[in-house]
């Protein structure tokens, strides 16, 4: 049985830590049977090895990056919790930025990156972990459901490999979609911004469907469909499907088939919405890598 666990955040909101290092009641008898060898709660790095290093967050800066590295070296297995350090996370989004310097530009008055001392430089493109570093296990999720985090662990540590659901969130939703494929003439989501504006949804029955966007098709089942169940289109938090890295592109695809021709050009925000966690792993984040980085 391994027994040394780390835990780190790097570029995350701390939500994946909280859950999984002890803090949160449901698992701290569960990891409290670990030797805890670092904690984002202590900002402790500093140990020697570890069995299990869980990181959190996605890569955003330099020191990240480093750090990131360094993990590696000290760690028999690295995991990836939640969806910042499995695809980028919502930090992902700021790829559609050409450069860093356009996101100082746009945030920062304008400043260069370098005269910000007190800050860690931040990198071109937001990266997944995989993107730095070899990961041996991800664990989706934004943050990862709490049974499914201690369920891995146990098994991570039991020395066995942990294998994610493969198919969509669509294959385990209870809400009834057995006529997906009608072609519709509106589609509300254009004009929604939220789903708290939309009359008479129908509980039981498939947003896509009621015309609302959900993007169980193109989304990794095994968040036990909590948005869903309680009446909230899924966003794509579990990220992608074992067949690809893009999941937009899953997306669009799924809509065009249901959608009347020409509907998908009156979106606005197709690539946000499509690409809201995984921006970070998809071909566009390359697009805009300047030529002699590529
Ligand atoms: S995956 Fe979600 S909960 Fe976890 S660190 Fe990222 S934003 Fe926070
Ligand atoms: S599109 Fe959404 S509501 Fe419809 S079956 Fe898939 S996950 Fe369920
Ligand atoms: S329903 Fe979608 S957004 Fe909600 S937890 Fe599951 S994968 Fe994430």
């Amino acid at each position: 049985m391994l027994k040394k666990i780390a835990f780190v955040a790097l570029d995350g909101c701390f939500g994946c830590s909280f859950i999984s290092s002890g803090l949160n009641d449901n698992l701290k008898e569960f990891i409290s049977s670990f030797e805890i060898v670092s904690s984002p709660f202590i900002d402790s790095v500093n140990f020697d090895s570890c069995d299990i290093c869980i990181i959190e967050g996605a890569v955003n800066s330099e020191e990240s990056k480093q750090k990131a590295i360094s993990l590696r070296e000290k760690s028999k297995y690295v995991v990836a919790l939640g969806t910042c350090a499995c695809f980028g996370g919502i930090n992902g989004l700021r790829n559609l930025c050409n450069t860093k310097e356009d996101v100082y530009q746009k945030y920062f008055n304008g400043k260069k990156s370098y005269e910000f001392k007190e800050v860690s430089v931040l990198l071109d493109k937001v990266l997944a972990l995989e993107n730095v570093i070899k990961v041996d296990y991800t664990i989706p999720g934004c943050p990862p459901v709490e049974e499914f985090i201690k369920q891995s662990i146990k098994t991570i540590a039991e020395g066995k490999s942990i294998k994610l659901p493969s198919h969509n969130l669509c294959y385990e939703c209870t809400r009834n979609h057995e006529s997906m494929l009608i072609p519709k003439r509106e589609f509300l989501n254009v004009s929604i911004s939220s789903i708290m504006e939309a009359d008479n949804i129908d509980d039981n029955k498939c947003f896509l469907e009621q015309e609302i966007l959900c993007m169980g098709p193109a989304t990794r089942q095994g968040c036990n469909s909590r948005c869903v169940n309680v009446n909230v289109p899924c966003k794509g938090c579990m990220g992608p499907t074992s067949n690809t890295d893009e999941q937009g592109l899953k997306m669009i695809n799924a809509l065009s088939s249901i959608l009347p021709a020409g509907v998908l050009n009156y979106f606005e925000d197709l690539i946000g919405t499509g690409y809201r966690f995984s921006l970070s792993l998809s071909a566009i984040s390359k697009k805009g890598k300047r030529r002699d980085e590529r």
